[in-house]
């Protein structure tokens, strides 16, 4: 493409003059930096085509040579050796490189709630609440807040809910219940400036605990649904989109990463570690961990806790209420819940599928 340039015989004044030569040097400078990053991307594509017909051994050679690390699967190795070359080439051009974060800091959430087996109509109630803060700039985690509940509608834990997250009936008995543990939990996000000085973003194994737990949670305990909840990044999305493989579960993608489950699993404060460090290792294989996954919450009902900042003197009156709330009136609410997720047909069968797999 010729560059514009300006035609001898038009008589326009100094300034319009000036303005048209700067907008041909931005438009010059614009094609040379083009003319720079498209051989780049091509000699990126035949790279790619290399790497793609590289044998596993192959792969772990340029990989040791490169001081990269060599765990993982055919596809995990080849996805981190392309990003590394990108990352390298995009650098040299000056081009943005890939893999910088979206975020400061990620919040892996991993709630535990009470069940009964084979019982998919259970009115889960939040448990254990854990949140595990990793710093994206250093990929290290930097502080833990952790917490159990005590349930309401089904107070006494059941045997196998005791068996599955080995929490026991003393310590829910012993424990606050939800919205106040909810309040220190917010109140340790603003002790990290969470939101105020730092983006950040919640992470989750699945879309259940944002989408299911918390959101009946919050129903049953008549507080609104909050406010950082209601996008966030759905691990086992971007973990099969990023390395293009299956949706798979924590243990698999653990697995696949060449990593072991460190802990006990169904323990939520091990689980969020777990899911931490597969953010991790996506962070370090070039991943910008995004929000893939929404909410769309009703607005609270006129009765709920926190909406009507105006009703003083009506919390005392909400407690007693809630006291006396029998459990019926519990699954009428319940009933009146609208989830509506992003894919949350397919997630939701997932998880049923989820329970059959755990329970087999
Ligand atoms: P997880 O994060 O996999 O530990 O599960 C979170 C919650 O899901 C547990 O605390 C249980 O309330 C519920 N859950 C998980 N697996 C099962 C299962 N096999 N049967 C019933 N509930 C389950
Ligand atoms: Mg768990």
């Amino acid at each position: 493409m010729s560059t514009p340039e300006l035609p001898d015989c038009c008589d326009i004044g100094t300034e319009e003059k000036e303005a048209s030569s700067q907008k041909v040097h931005k438009l010059r400078a614009k094609r040379d930096q083009e003319d720079e990053v498209d051989p780049v991307y091509k000699k990126l594509s035949a790279i790619n085509g290399e790497i793609n017909r590289m044998t596993v051994k192959e792969l772990h050679d340029k990989l040791r040579e490169l001081k990269l690390d060599v765990r993982g699967t055919k596809d995990i190795l080849k996805k981190r050796l392309k990003m590394h070359f990108k990352q390298r080439k995009l650098m040299k051009a000056k081009a943005k490189p890939p893999g910088d974060s979206t975020y400061d800091y990620l919040i892996i959430i991993d709630f535990e709630a009470t069940c009964q087996e084979n019982n998919l109509n259970y009115t889960h109630e939040i448990i254990e609440f854990p949140a595990v803060l990793l710093d994206c700039h250093t990929r290290t985690l930097v502080d833990e807040f952790h917490e159990f509940c005590k349930p309401l509608v089904n107070p006494r834990l059941t045997e196998f809910c005791t068996f599955l997250t080995g929490i026991s009936q003393e310590v829910v008995d012993k424990a606050d219940e939800f919205p106040a543990v909810l309040d220190r939990m917010q109140s340790w996000m603003n002790g990290h400036y969470l939101g105020i000085d730092h983006t950040f973003a919640i992470v989750t194994d699945g879309p259940w605990d944002m989408s299911r737990f918390l959101q009946i949670q919050c129903n049953l305990s008549k507080i609104p649904f909050p406010y950082w909840a209601k996008k966030w990044i759905n691990i086992r999305k971007a973990y099969s989109s990023y390395y293009s493989c299956k949706r798979m579960n924590l243990e698999e993608m653990l697995t696949n990463l060449g990593l072991k489950f460190e802990g006990i699993q169904h323990c939520g404060l091990h689980d969020s570690r777990n899911i931490a460090r597969i953010a991790i290792q996506l962070l370090q294989d070039g991943c910008d961990l995004v929000k893939n996954e929404f909410l769309h919450v009703a607005p609270p009902s006129p009765g709920a806790r926190g909406a009507d900042k105006c009703a003083s003197g009506k919390t005392q009156r909400d407690s007693n209420e809630k006291k006396s709330k029998s459990s019926e009136e519990m699954e009428q609410r319940l009933k009146e819940l609208k989830l509506e997720s992003k894919n949350f047909v397919d997630e939701n069968e997932d998880l049923l599928e989820y329970h059959r797999l755990q329970s087999a």
